[in-house]
């Protein structure tokens, strides 16, 4: 069995910012994205929303099963650790090397998530610790400026409109090329399309089977689809609007990232945000007493099982270096 290297020989986001801390013509796509692509996008952000909006007024108490419930639990830890432990801790940052099989899972089940490809959600990402909060970001809630209507402004930007409104693309040669070298990474990246319509229309599949009725399978499609859909579109987006602009500032960071402890059970100890830009290949990022992190406990049992090798776990002095208050 072969492990896969954890990241690049010098990950982008090891990189230091340019002397003008601005982006680089080769930090991007010569491509621009087409208009139909991103109102494609738009109507994916829009859909889901749309359906939570009809959930509470309709739906609730009367047209939402156990199955429901269990369908759409399920499918949320299945995407949900698989953008965090796969997509983010694995392929971004390299926080611990995999088997080739849990490689693989965690690459499909970060696509169920419907949150874009494995190879773009990386490239994006990396762009993003490289230029923090600085020109270059692509989704920096302080990109308009300071005052109240600039950060309003650039909170909608930074949760959802930089999926639509930028017409550039990340290069995926210049902050990805570790996983265009992968094969099995590739085909699962060229295969996203099918796996979001799985994604979308099993859940349906499921209920419907479970209930052996036609009402169950919308039902199902409505939560366990849609419902938990945005559920968790709107968790990681969170993490890139109000964990760079609201919370805790425990550790020393060049750029706006926070502590939001709040968020911390529904993005799975993702919203320990400020950790993770202080120390961006740690794989635990709620790493004070108290900080529940569901992702890292889940890599821990990935270590335990032996699928998961070199796990970058934190090292107390590195961290206390890094502390706004050190400890004695
Ligand atoms: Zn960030
Ligand atoms: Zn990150």
């Amino acid at each position: 069995m072969t492990d896969t290297p954890p990241s690049p020989a010098d990950p982008p986001e090891k990189e230091t910012r340019s002397a003008s801390g601005g982006l680089r013509e080769s930090d991007l796509d010569p491509e621009t994205r087409s208009k139909t692509d991103r109102v494609t996008v738009f109507m994916y952000a829009l859909i889901p929303l749309l359906a939570v909006a009809a959930a509470v007024p309709f739906a609730w108490g009367w047209a939402l099963t156990w199955v429901d419930v269990a369908i759409g639990t399920a499918y949320f830890l299945l995407g949900g650790l698989g953008v965090t432990v796969g997509f983010h801790r694995y392929f971004t940052h390299g926080s611990f090397r995999a088997k080739r099989p849990l490689k693989i899972a965690l690459a499909i089940a970060g696509t169920v998530a419907f949150q874009g490809s494995v190879i773009k959600w990386v490239a994006d990402h990396r762009r993003h610790h490289k230029y923090a909060d600085a020109e270059g970001d692509p989704h920096s809630p302080w990109r308009f400026g300071d005052d109240w209507k600039s950060v309003a402004k650039g909170l909608y930007y930074a949760h959802i409109g930089w999926l639509y409104l930028d017409d550039r693309k990340t290069s995926l040669k210049r902050f990805a090329p570790d996983l265009l070298k992968d094969k099995d990474i590739v085909a699962i990246d060229r295969w996203a399309v099918p796996i979001f319509a799985v994604s979308l229309f099993s859940p349906a599949l499921i209920g419907g089977l479970i209930t052996m009725s036609w009402w169950g399978a919308l039902t199902a499609f409505f939560w366990g689809g849609l419902v938990r859909l945005a559920f968790q579109q709107h968790v990681t987006w969170s993490v890139n609007s109000i964990c760079h602009t609201i919370g805790e500032e425990n550790f020393e960071v060049r750029d706006r990232s926070r502590n939001v402890w709040w968020l911390a059970v529904p993005s799975f100890g993702e919203s320990w945000h400020n950790l993770h830009h202080a120390d961006p290949t740690c794989a635990r990022h709620g790493v004070l007493k108290g900080q529940i992190d569901i992702s890292a406990r889940t890599i821990w049992a990935f270590e335990k099982l032996g699928w998961a090798t070199k796990v970058r776990w934190p090292d107390a002095e590195r961290l206390n270096a890094k502390r706004v208050d050190p400890q004695p």
